[in-house]
């Protein structure tokens, strides 16, 4: 059955003031940035935005300033610009491979820093047709009254499957946001919030503006599980760093495609000369598993999902330690 993009109206404000006031003007306005996300949702009929307010002429949103203190992107940095830019990348490796990670190279260069962290949560039962999901009497997170994955609860379990999150958790990033309220700066897992139909905390009207990175230490890598090698949603991603050296070696962790939200798993202690490898990374892969909590979004068992992306996690982090796999 064919599904036509329903009407709406393309405003294309010329600055971030500008696009802040349309917003404030039309509760029924929606930010566009790619698109990549935001059009295939609204033409499945997931979304309804009587104004779409294009951030494409926002120049505040472009910068990409690299200096002594540090790294800050703009949000409406194209990936495959952010990719190519001229930066140094030495201590941004897992930015670098979330990057490269996301989709494929045509859908990288209209795709934004921005769109990628806001982007909806997904699920098996949510991201279909129309005439599907009606058939399905729809579900808690639109329209329904039922979640199909977990029946007897009451919140929405879609995942989080952006993969620049969790990259930029383990590297220290921060998000400034733009509002009718002023502006305001937040560490970036304060974005998020685990709930699959309500999982970013900007409020009416806000628009996110700039991701900072502090001057980076160590090294840091990203992996994720996916079905097919590319263009296509983590079922499981993580981004390890590590700093350190001789009195020890501190490791962060986070997971995107596991729960509503990015997840950080922090390393209680780091890894000195006294503790057993082995020993050190088992642990590392049970804090993972404990730490997700999987659900029956995608055609890919919770359990798989869980376990893989455990032994993904203990993986790279020993490739970060130069400790061989056992
Ligand atoms: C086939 C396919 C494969 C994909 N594969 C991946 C993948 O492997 N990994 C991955 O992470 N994603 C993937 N995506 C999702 C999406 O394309 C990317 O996440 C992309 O980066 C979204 O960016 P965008 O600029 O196109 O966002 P848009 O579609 O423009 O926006 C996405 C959402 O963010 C909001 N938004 C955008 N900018 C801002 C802002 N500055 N402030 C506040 N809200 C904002 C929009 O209102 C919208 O709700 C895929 C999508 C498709 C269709
Ligand atoms: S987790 Fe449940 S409520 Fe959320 S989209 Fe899936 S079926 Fe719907």
């Amino acid at each position: 059955m064919t599904e036509y993009m329903p009407e709406f109206e393309h405003l294309v404000p010329a600055s971030l003031d500008e696009a802040l006031a349309v917003l404030a003007e039309r509760p029924d306005s929606r930010v566009c940035a790619g698109g990549t996300d935001l059009l295939v949702n609204m033409r499945r009929g997931l979304v309804e935005a009587g104004t779409l307010v294009d951030l494409g002429m926002v120049d505040a949103l472009r910068i990409l300033k690299q200096d002594d203190t540090g790294l800050t992107i703009g949000a409406g940095v194209t990936l495959a610009a952010l990719l190519k830019a001229d930066l140094d990348w030495s201590q941004l490796n897992a930015l670098r491979e979330a990057l490269a990670a996301v989709a494929g190279p045509t859908h990288r260069e209209m795709a934004t820093v921005g769109g990628n962290l806001c982007q909806d949560t997904r699920c098996l039962y949510y991201n279909q047709s129309e005439w599907w999901r009606r058939s399905n009497d729809y579900c808690l997170k639109y329209r329904g009254e039922t979640c199909h994955v977990a029946p007897k609860g009451n919140r929405c379990r879609a995942a989080y499957c952006g993969d620049l999150a969790p990259a930029l958790m383990v590297l220290g990033a921060e998000v400034s946001i733009a509002g009718p309220d002023g502006a305001r700066r937040v560490g970036i897992g304060d974005l998020f919030a685990e709930d699959g139909a309500d999982h970013l905390k900007l409020k009416a009207g806000e628009i996110l503006v700039a991701v900072h990175l502090p001057r980076a230490e160590g090294r840091s890598t990203y992996g994720k599980i996916r079905q097919r090698g590319a263009i296509d949603f983590p079922l499981a991603g993580v981004a390890v760093s590590c700093r350190g050296r001789d009195d020890g070696l501190w490791f962060s962790l986070a997971v995107t495609g596991t729960n509503s939200c990015p997840v950080m798993v922090e390393m209680p202690a780091p890894m000195t000369r006294d503790d057993a490898a082995d020993v050190f990374f088992r642990d590392m892969s049970r804090r993972v598993q404990k730490a997700v909590s999987p659900q029956r979004t995608t055609t890919v068992a919770p359990h798989f999902r869980r376990l893989s992306v455990s032994a993904l996690a203990a993986r790279l982090a020993r490739g970060l330690a130069g400790v061989a796999d056992p």
